[in-house]
């Protein structure tokens, strides 16, 4: 049995790391348990160690391991789909034919439509981009406003020379700039964006729904298997209708469930991997409608992030751009006029600053900040005032959750 507990634990293990390298990073969980492992496993170790091989090797083992994980992560390739499509397939073929001549019609017509969707919806999410070309570019630019904080207007994208739409983000990696851009998934082999979102939220929902019933047949398949073969050889007609479990302590449970998977290998192996891996979808997919509840995307909730720590460091200023830029309306209305107008409109400027801006300061829009003026004496410019808290800060993408949903499902056009 040991050999099964150890199985166990890889898949664990593995979903765990993956749970922590996903969630790790997002500014809701920055400052709890699962934050703080995030550092150790993806920065304070690897820092360890790359000071270890630079001190013993000369930096060999870095070397290898950069080139590495460059390929895995910064280089379009397919192999974590692959791996996704091989392990749903061999999960599959092992699993269906084993179960299905002991279950009823309902369940056979439940496992064919949730064994499709996954596949529907991974082809879809695949296939699909949201890119943005000189054809639809005009398209593009009505969709969203820009909102001065995250999105500013007047960027050109340096390799597809367009202008940046609000919500836009070139991706080297698919080597195009992607309309309301989520991430790039290299899950998919594609950037997440406009025209897939609903594709990937269904593929995760999917996914989760199908893990979640694989585990639930699983369980009901072995919980028989065990309650045939025990009740039936107990003796007397005591244990008539009683539970199998009845009366047992916790570790012959779990012993005997360690005996009924090894005996039922193609289902238990199975049930096992659909128990283990539920979590890591559910949590993917709860997370992306997290996402939707705040409003922003994961491309968006990095950008807030910074914002957060710069509010925290106290060197954000904010304005009325009718105030500061009197040319902005005029350049707003050139670029943004929406098919259906977006329901948010703020006349919000935040910029970094290192102390309150004084008069004649100006405008660096590469780094969104201010350059003070070299007078040391200039007054300070009463317009702007210090950002002391988030909650000062309006997200105009955040039209309240079904708003967020009908636009990121694509239930409205717009
Ligand atoms: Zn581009
Ligand atoms: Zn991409």
């Amino acid at each position: 049995m040991e050999w099964l507990q150890e199985i166990a634990l890889i898949v664990l293990s593995i979903s765990f790391f993956t749970f922590v390298a996903l969630f790790g990073r997002i500014p809701a969980l920055r400052k709890t348990p699962i934050g703080l492992i995030y550092r150790i496993i993806w920065i304070h170790i690897p820092n360890f160690l790359g000071f270890l091989d630079t001190r013993l090797f000369g930096g060999l083992f870095v070397r290898g391991w950069n080139r590495t994980g460059r390929y895995l992560l910064h280089e379009n390739h397919a192999l974590v789909l692959i791996f996704f499509i091989i392990l749903l397939v061999i999960s599959e073929v092992l699993f269906i034919p084993s179960a299905w001549p002991r279950i009823d019609l309902k369940h056979r017509v439940c496992t064919v439509i949730l064994v499709v969707l996954p596949y529907l919806f991974l082809y879809a999410s695949v296939t699909t981009t949201s890119a943005i070309t000189p054809q639809n570019h005009h398209e593009q630019m009505r969709r969203y406003p820009y909102d001065h904080v995250l999105f500013h207007p007047g960027f050109v994208c340096k390799t597809c020379h367009l202008l940046k739409p609000a919500r836009s983000k070139h991706c080297s990696l698919c080597n195009m700039c992607v309309s309301r851009h989520d991430h790039h998934c290299i899950w998919l082999k594609n950037c997440v964006g406009q025209n897939n979102y609903h594709y990937f939220m269904g593929l995760l929902l999917s996914t989760a729904v199908l893990l979640t019933y694989g585990a639930y047949l699983g369980y009901v398949l072995l919980d028989k298997t065990l309650q045939d073969a025990i009740v039936r050889n107990l003796p007397g007609v005591a244990y008539f209708g009683r539970h199998w479990s009845t009366g047992t302590t916790w570790s012959i449970y779990m012993h005997l469930w360690g005996l009924a998977i090894a005996d039922d290998l193609r289902i238990g192996g199975v049930f096992l991997l659909a128990l283990l891996t539920t979590p890591l979808a559910a949590a993917m997919f709860l997370y992306h409608v997290y996402l939707l509840w705040a409003g922003t995307t994961t491309n968006e909730s990095a950008k807030w992030s910074d914002w957060q720590d710069d509010v925290a460091d106290g060197l954000v200023f904010k304005a009325m751009g009718s105030q500061v830029s009197p040319r902005r309306a005029a350049v707003d209305k050139d670029v943004v006029e929406p098919t259906v107008p977006w329901p948010i409109t703020n006349d919000q400027v935040l910029l970094l600053s290192e102390g309150p801006p004084r008069v004649g300061y100006r405008v660096c829009m590469e780094s969104r900040s201010i350059v003070q003026p070299e007078d040391n004496e200039a007054p300070i410019d009463q317009r702007w005032t210090s950002v002391g808290s988030m909650k000062e800060v309006v997200n105009i993408y955040d039209a309240g959750f079904w708003s967020n949903l009908q636009d990121a499902m694509r239930i409205r056009r717009r």
